[in-house]
């Protein structure tokens, strides 16, 4: 009786995944701005990514070893106007852009915040762009570093497929690529969306401001990637951060900018529904993710 308890419970949980996978999108307002929070897809990251954490942390915020992951892209529209922030792996993204009525070919401007798979694999159809009225911004640092064979050429030869993946990308949009450098964080921002230089994860990796007088928003796309660890110890870094220091630099910065402005957040892997608001914990060192579940 108790176990068949537990599998309808298991069901449930599984049928509410799904659900939240296929249905609407969550929707958030920036002043004129209408964020679509797109999720690929959930998942429980592992406590082997996580560099040199004592045992003491993990017995605290993730005893079984486990802890809450997603990977998101965001839909950001003003008008008719259409940006596209990442692209996922590209499977259900494509699925909840049509549930709120936007094709790939409405896309404007593709925003990547650094060429990892998961956030490009959206990219390409049939080795054609899918976005092909869009035009592509990222970092000149991100560029660069991606198609230069000096760098592939340090990594084992069957460890190159992401620098494949990237220059393949490259290649396809050609000139639609814009290449930019990005500001920094605390610098005076104008209305409009902005991308901010928070390096580290990659060597040019970017976050996305978007600011509508009083309103803003910042995805901040890779700064975290183990939100039940990295929020209480943000000191904490990952394995895929290729510089670790630098990453937990940024990630250190910009939690306390957001935290003492009071600036909403949204994260590619942050769990669903993947946007809230970040609050100095008062008790530590560390912060407090509080989500947002508007639909
Ligand atoms: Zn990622």
């Amino acid at each position: 009786m108790k176990k068949s308890f537990l599998s309808i419970i298991c069901l449930l949980i599984a049928t509410n995944i799904q659900a939240q996978l296929s249905e609407k999108p969550i929707v958030y307002q920036v002043g004129a701005y209408k964020i679509y929070m797109l999720t690929e897809n959930q998942s429980n990251g592992n406590a082997g990514i996580l560099i040199d954490v004592p045992q003491e942390i993990l017995e605290k915020y993730i005893p079984d070893g486990t802890f809450p992951n997603a990977v998101h892209a965001v839909l950001i529209t003003k008008n008719d106007e259409v940006w596209l922030v990442d692209t996922g792996f590209g499977r259900n993204i494509f699925k909840q852009m049509e549930v709120v009525g936007i094709m790939p070919e409405n896309v404007n401007h593709v925003i990547l915040t650094h060429l990892h798979g998961d956030h490009i694999g959206g990219m390409l159809r049939d080795k054609k762009p899918a976005f092909p009225s869009a035009d592509i911004t990222l970092s000149e640092k991100e560029y660069d570093y991606w198609i230069s064979e000096t760098e592939m050429l340090k990594l084992p030869e069957n460890n190159r497929g992401n620098f494949k993946l990237a220059q393949n990308v490259l290649q396809v949009y050609g000139a639609k690529v814009k290449r930019q450098d990005p500001i920094s964080i605390g610098e005076k921002f104008s209305d409009g969306i902005h991308i901010l230089d928070a390096y580290g994860h990659t060597p040019g990796h970017v976050m996305c401001l978007i600011k509508d007088k009083t309103n803003e928003l910042l995805i901040w796309g890779d700064l975290t990637h183990a939100m039940a660890i990295q929020m209480p110890h943000p000191e904490i870094a990952v394995t895929y951060d290729n510089d670790p220091n630098l990453a937990r630099e940024s990630r250190l910065k910009v939690l306390k900018y957001v935290s003492e402005n009071e600036i909403p957040i949204a994260g590619m892997h942050v769990p669903f529904s993947g946007i809230g608001t970040v609050k100095k914990d008062k008790n530590s060192n560390g912060y407090i993710f509080e989500k947002f579940s508007i639909h």
